[in-house]
């Protein structure tokens, strides 16, 4: 027997809400201003008689970094009180950056990353200099910083730029 977040006792709910609030600190080791929450990565919190399951779907470039998350997720529970934790890895459907939160992409342009357009963006078309706005900007490499970005170059500041590509 388990509960999913539609059919929940209130009990339930405000326990979820509780785990929720824990998870919501933590954060992605790439972009640490960024939880798991906002990147879309956290997909369900399943309460279990004995014990928690979290649900995550993994970037498509986030492999290494998911050791990471399902650790912090169950040390930030285990802090929380919560010792019985449980991270399932949920493959499909896969995970797309259209799963950032507003907060999330709000976040990303503050940490002077441009964050994806929804529409095929290969060319560059509609990506915004996350410094000036401006939609001159040009490829300098198909691999950023990490694999999960981009590098531009802003054509009217002329300053680079990280660019969170579209899956
Ligand atoms: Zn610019």
């Amino acid at each position: 027997m388990s509960d999913s977040f539609l059919n929940d006792s209130i009990e339930a709910s405000v326990s979820k809400s509780r785990i929720l609030a824990v998870l919501e600190k933590v954060c992605d080791p790439e972009i640490p201003t960024l939880s798991i929450l906002d990147l879309g990565i956290l997909r369900d919190v399943v309460c279990h008689p004995k014990h928690l399951e979290v649900v995550i779907t993994p970037t498509y470039c986030g492999c290494p970094a998911m050791k990471t998350i399902e650790f912090d997720v169950i040390r930030a529970l285990d802090n929380a009180g919560y010792k019985e934790v449980k991270v399932t890895m949920q493959l499909a459907p896969p995970w797309t950056t259209d799963w950032i939160s507003k907060r999330g992409r709000a976040m990303l342009l503050k940490e002077g990353i441009a964050p994806p357009v929804e529409s095929k963006d290969s060319l560059g078309q509609g990506i915004e200099c996350p410094r000036c706005t401006s939609h001159d900007v040009a490829l300098i490499s198909v691999f950023g910083s990490t694999a999960c970005k981009s590098l531009y170059r802003c054509g009217s500041c002329f300053e680079p730029f990280d660019y969170f590509k579209c899956h």
